[in-house]
């Protein structure tokens, strides 16, 4: 099953995408990990990167389209995949459509997971104490915060193709891994 997580920063779609790949033999893509290695190995892409990811900036579509791209072509055929962090823009989710579509292929269903700015604010500061990201100061989360929610057309996108569900992901852990699961068996794959 080909599935994608989208919410705002620090909602745990993250944590929940490594459960739920892993519950279900899944590939969990991370486009902010994979970015994340780049600078931490100094690539070309890793230095662009940086720029835009230390401010809190949503990475420019081409670097990102490219990448993923690279990623989900060494993917088996017969593996399915939740993605986490892509697509974070239109022309993202265009690009991840037409990939799909030359192998006859298509996403299954997108999970909003959703929470208040308020909490997840606060998440975020906590994290940010042990998480070593060079992203996480205070600004640049006010900044991801503001400007990395899952833009309306984005989700309009996939709630047009009857593909989008909406889970609350403020509970505790366990209890949002539960809804997305329940969710997932609803899709009948
Ligand atoms: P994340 O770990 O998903 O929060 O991503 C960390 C950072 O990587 C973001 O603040 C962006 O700068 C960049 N990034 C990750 N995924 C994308 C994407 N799909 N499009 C643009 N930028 C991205």
């Amino acid at each position: 099953m080909y599935v994608i997580f989208f919410g705002p920063p620090g909602v745990g779609k993250g944590t929940q995408a490594v459960i739920i790949a892993d519950r279900k033999g899944w590939a969990h893509i991370s486009t902010g990990d994979m970015l994340r290695a780049h600078v931490a190995n100094g690539t070309d892409l890793g230095l662009k990167a940086k720029e835009y990811m230390d401010k809190g900036l949503l990475t420019p579509d081409d670097l990102v389209i490219d990448m993923f791209l690279h990623r989900l072509a060494e993917l088996r055929p017969d593996q399915g995949f939740v993605l986490d962090g892509f697509p974070r823009t239109l022309p993202q989710a265009q690009a991840l459509d037409a990939a799909l579509a030359k192998q006859q292929k298509s996403i299954d269903i997108a999970i909003n997971i959703h929470g208040s700015d308020d909490v997840l604010m606060e998440r975020m500061l906590n994290r940010a104490k042990d998480s070593g990201r060079t992203d996480d100061t205070p600004e640049a989360i006010r900044t991801r915060l503001e400007v990395q929610k899952p833009p309306v057309e984005l989700l309009g996108h996939y709630r047009d193709a009857g593909k989008l569900k909406d889970v609350d992901g403020l509970p505790e852990i366990e209890v949002v891994t539960e809804s997305l699961l329940k969710v997932l068996e609803g899709v009948g794959k």
